[in-house]
């Protein structure tokens, strides 16, 4: 028998975001290696017997690294195995995904990608904050909010502030970390009421979402009120909120 790689996008959180083809791969999986922002819930549809391996990848660590985590990949569906690598949200949003295929298919072993609901999307109709539509946005950016190579930190902040200009909506991802410096960078571009938010653990039953002015979401991340895993959106779409379906007021 011959093994498989399928790299699945899981979803931003809440577990019935899996598309149908994402959940037939994970319940026929004979290992699944996850990360920590994979649904939790989802690891309840494997079959008895599957290997479970928690990848990890908190910021600024990771259980495996990702020379491991394309070994055992490879490895696996080596011993004829069908792996299945389970990612939130989609695999080529800053996902990594495209690594991994690459590596597995060096090594000569079938892969298939899956793609996922990235959270920016998820995040987006579960907090009623729609990304474009008409008269309110034309054009949306996403960005992250660190680059891996950090001597490129100072120049990728002054891009922001382009895009954040020539947008829209802003949408910031990984962006925690440096979030008061983006902010304050695309404060510069945009008014200081220009409407903003942040939506933490999007789609899942902690969803909690920061909202208001872009100067009072400066504020409320310099006073350590927007923890990760968040999605940053700046721009008018923001306004919708009181008047859309919304899972943050259930
Ligand atoms: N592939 C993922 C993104 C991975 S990068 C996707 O398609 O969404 C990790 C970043 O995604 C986090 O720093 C955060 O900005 C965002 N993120 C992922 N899940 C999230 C969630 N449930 N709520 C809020 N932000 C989330």
């Amino acid at each position: 028998m011959k093994g498989k790689v399928v790299i699945v996008g899981a979803g931003p959180g809440d577990p019935e975001l899996i598309t149908v083809k994402g959940l037939k791969a994970l319940r026929s999986a004979d290992v699944v290696v996850y990360d920590r922002l994979a649904p939790r819930g989802l690891i309840a549809e494997v079959k008895e017997g599957c290997e479970l391996i928690y990848a990890g990848k908190e910021p600024g660590r990771a259980e495996l690294s990702q020379d491991e985590i394309n070994r055992i990949l490879a490895a696996k569906a080596l011993e004829g195995k069908l792996v299945v690598r389970l990612k939130g949200g989609d695999p080529y949003v800053f996902g990594r995904g495209e690594e991994e295929c690459e590596y597995v298919m060096s090594a000569g072993v079938p892969c298939e990608v899956v793609p996922g609901i990235p959270s920016f999307i998820g995040a987006s109709a579960y907090a009623g904050i729609p990304l474009a539509g008409r008269g309110f946005s034309s054009a949306f950016s996403v960005v992250t909010g660190q680059v891996a190579d950090r001597s490129m930190q100072e120049a990728h902040l002054d891009r922001i502030e382009r895009l954040a200009a020539a947008s829209d909506m802003l949408v910031i991802l990984m962006g925690v970390r440096e979030l008061s410096r983006i902010l304050r960078s695309v404060a510069r571009v945009k008014e200081p009421k220009e409407p903003a938010a942040a939506v933490m653990w999007a789609t899942t039953p902690q969803q909690r979402v920061v909202a208001g002015a872009l100067e009072d979401l400066i504020a409320q991340v310099e006073a350590g009120n927007i923890q990760n895993p968040a999605v940053i959106y700046v721009g008018r779409g923001v306004t919708w909120r009181g008047r859309l379906w919304r899972a943050d007021a259930l």
